[in-house]
């Protein structure tokens, strides 16, 4: 028998190695931009076509290469930036593993520019499947220019993995404002399709989280801004009023890396304490810089996740310094007197925190509450509770008239016209036909049936019914739309702009019509009819908050998350009053559902109550 083992040519090792690296257009963009800050550019721009699918395109004004380097710098584990195993530990630039032109280079069509500003000319390479086709010296401008074309078009398998362009776009968009987020004295810009979606110029740190997350945050951020020995943790936290219903614009870097942090997440939503709606969430952009020493960010391939050395003390810091930021603009008076009394002794504050200092901080009672290693799977237990808000009654008066609108119209409908008619209760209802309706603490409804009684849910009832008319309009039935007299004019952030482009085939067909009316902006032609008019921009907002709330939710497709979003926006909720014809309608098309019961997400919509039971009560 031969041997079997052989050595995988080079091609095919880095196109494994490419999978971790690279797993869609937006990981690309992340590498570039990030090669681009290492070179000290003060000047990146970013050019994308059809969501990176067809091209990538990073340009700066960094510090270049030579041509030697050029050639090297695809080479994987090829790497100007750490030497020895040392040097791991003293990390200051975004890259150090070598991997990322390596990985680049094996999954598309790259094409490189580059120079030196102490060289003569420049350099051009070209290369595709790890192979270089063409290198040469060429007249450039100082910095480097790097162009990826059609990614992944070798590995056909991971090209079919990749999600619409929209959703593309999406992952881009979010890459990107992590490192302009990183970088206020370097200006970005990011053109997709010839289209500018980003130009941000260099300034303070506030000025680009405005740039960013939007001019509303302009008068509502607190400055955070502590220096200890151990750490520094600066930035903003959004005023309480800014909270969203999604965790979308909260921030943390450790070392100018953006990271993903359950663990001190929870921290910062402590601080907050009871200043926060429950299931919103605080907006907040925080650095942290510490000595690479005490961090890890070798364990994982794309550096979203690191490890502290000690990570309660970075929790403990961190929370300190937002009680600290909410107490001194005294975001609440009585604020003051709920700070834990543990942490003030602690002096995390204002005092340099010595290696003293950290023993006793960690002997004292507030890390007894963070002993367990893996704190963020606290966060998990909020998650359940995510829709608890929808059951509270709508906070003003326009979304109650909006929510209601609908039944209201059915009622006029009837009113007005002699061959629409609505039996109390369909053939399929249990109902008692012309019993009355009784409606308790503007909640429940109470309906007789032959056997016994039952009590109704209302706002369950009406997720279910709304949730079957959406479905049947997406499956042919189309939702009313109105017209709107005065089509308006939408602006969003580029990251909503780019999530509703992605969602409007299926707005359509529940009722939206909106176009694209380039950077950024939307015109509403028309919603579908029990959204108010003038109330447009609202319901579409907040059509998108509740749509991200899904997002991470893989279990739905993109149109059936839209559809909950909807159902949930526009249900009757609890406390809402409603009248004797009103119910009737609601008791009737809940029981003309295919699955009365339950909502979608399984929460019952009625209750029954038998004589036979009943009797038992009473000993009979
Ligand atoms: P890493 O960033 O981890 O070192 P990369 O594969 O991303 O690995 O890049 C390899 C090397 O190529 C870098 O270490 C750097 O020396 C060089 N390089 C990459 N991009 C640029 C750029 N835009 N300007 C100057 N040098 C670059
Ligand atoms: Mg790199």
């Amino acid at each position: 028998m031969p041997d079997i083992i052989q050595l995988l040519p080079d091609n095919i090792a880095n196109q494994i190695a490419a999978g971790e690296v690279i797993q869609r257009p937006a990981s690309a963009v992340k590498e570039l931009l990030e090669n681009a800050v290492d070179a000290g550019a003060t000047e990146i721009k970013l050019f994308i076509n059809d969501a990176g699918k067809s091209l990538i395109q990073v340009i700066d004004n960094g510090k270049g290469m030579s041509d030697t380097d050029a050639r090297m710098a695809f080479e994987r584990h090829a790497t100007s930036k750490i030497s020895n195993i040392e040097d791991l530990f003293r990390i200051k630039t975004m890259g150090f593993r070598g991997e990322a032109l390596a990985s680049i280079a094996a999954v598309a069509q790259v094409a490189l520019k580059t120079k030196r500003a102490e060289d003569e000319t420049g350099t051009f390479i070209e290369i595709e499947n790890s192979k270089v086709l063409r290198q040469e010296p060429i007249a450039s401008a100082n910095g480097t220019s790097i162009a990826m074309k059609n990614v992944f078009f070798n590995v056909p398998a991971r090209r079919n993995f990749l999600k619409s362009n929209a959703a593309e776009m999406r992952h881009i968009v979010d890459e990107f404002i992590r490192v302009a987020m990183a970088f206020p004295e370097v200006l970005f810009s990011l053109t997709s399709n010839g289209q500018q979606v980003f130009y941000l110029e260099r300034g303070s740190l506030k000025q680009r989280i405005v740039q960013l997350l939007g001019a509303n945050y302009n008068a509502r951020l607190v400055t955070v801004q502590e220096k200890t020995d151990y750490l520094n943790i600066y930035g903003f936290i959004g005023k309480p009023e800014t909270a969203k219903k999604t965790r979308g614009d909260q921030y943390f870097f450790v070392n100018n890396r953006f990271i993903k942090s359950g663990y001190l997440n929870h921290a910062v939503s402590g601080a907050y304490h009871d200043l926060l709606a429950p299931d919103s969430f605080a907006t907040y952009v925080l650095f942290i810089d510490l000595d690479p020493a005490q961090i890890d960010i070798n364990v994982h391939p794309t550096k979203q996740e690191i490890k502290f050395e000690d990570e309660k003390i970075v929790y403990a810091f961190v929370q300190a310094a937002i009680k600290h930021a909410l107490a001194q603009f005294s975001i609440t008076p009585t604020l003051e007197f709920d700070l834990d009394p543990t942490i003030q002794q602690l002096d995390a504050v204002n005092k340099p925190f010595t290696t003293d200092k950290q023993q006793a901080a960690t002997a004292s009672d507030i890390f007894k509450n963070f002993t367990q290693k893996h704190q963020a799977h606290f966060t998990e237990a909020d998650k359940k509770n995510a829709f608890q808000h929808w059951r509270n009654p709508a906070e003003n008066k326009a979304d109650e008239e909006r929510q209601f609108s609908s039944l209201l119209d059915q009622v006029r409908k009837e009113e007005n016209t002699d061959t629409l008619h609505f039996a109390p209760a369909g053939t399929s209802s249990p109902v008692l036909p012309d019993s009355p309706l009784l409606q308790l603490h503007s909640s429940f409804i109470v309906a007789t049936l032959r056997n016994g009684f039952m009590v109704i849910y209302q706002q369950h009832a009406h997720e279910r019914i709304l949730y079957e008319q959406f479905i049947a309009a997406t499956e042919g039935k189309p939702m009313a739309t109105q017209r709107s007299l005065f089509p308006v004019t939408l602006q969003f952030t580029p990251q909503d702009a780019v999530l509703l482009q992605e969602l409007l085939p299926d707005l359509q067909l529940l009722g939206f019509l909106i176009e694209s009316f380039g950077a950024n902006s939307f015109v509403i032609q028309g919603t579908p009819a029990d959204v108010l008019q003038g109330n447009e921009k609202a319901a579409i907002e907040n059509l998108l908050e509740q749509f991200k709330h899904y997002s991470s939710d893989v279990k739905f497709s993109s149109r059936e998350k839209v559809i909950r979003s909807l159902v949930m926006q526009q249900s009757i909720k609890a406390g809402q009053r409603l009248t004797e014809k009103e119910m009737k309608i609601l008791v009737s098309n809940l029981f003309e559902c295919r699955q009365p019961n339950a909502t979608a997400s399984g929460h019952p919509t009625y209750a029954v109550f038998e004589n036979d039971y009943l009797f038992k009560l009473f000993g009979k």
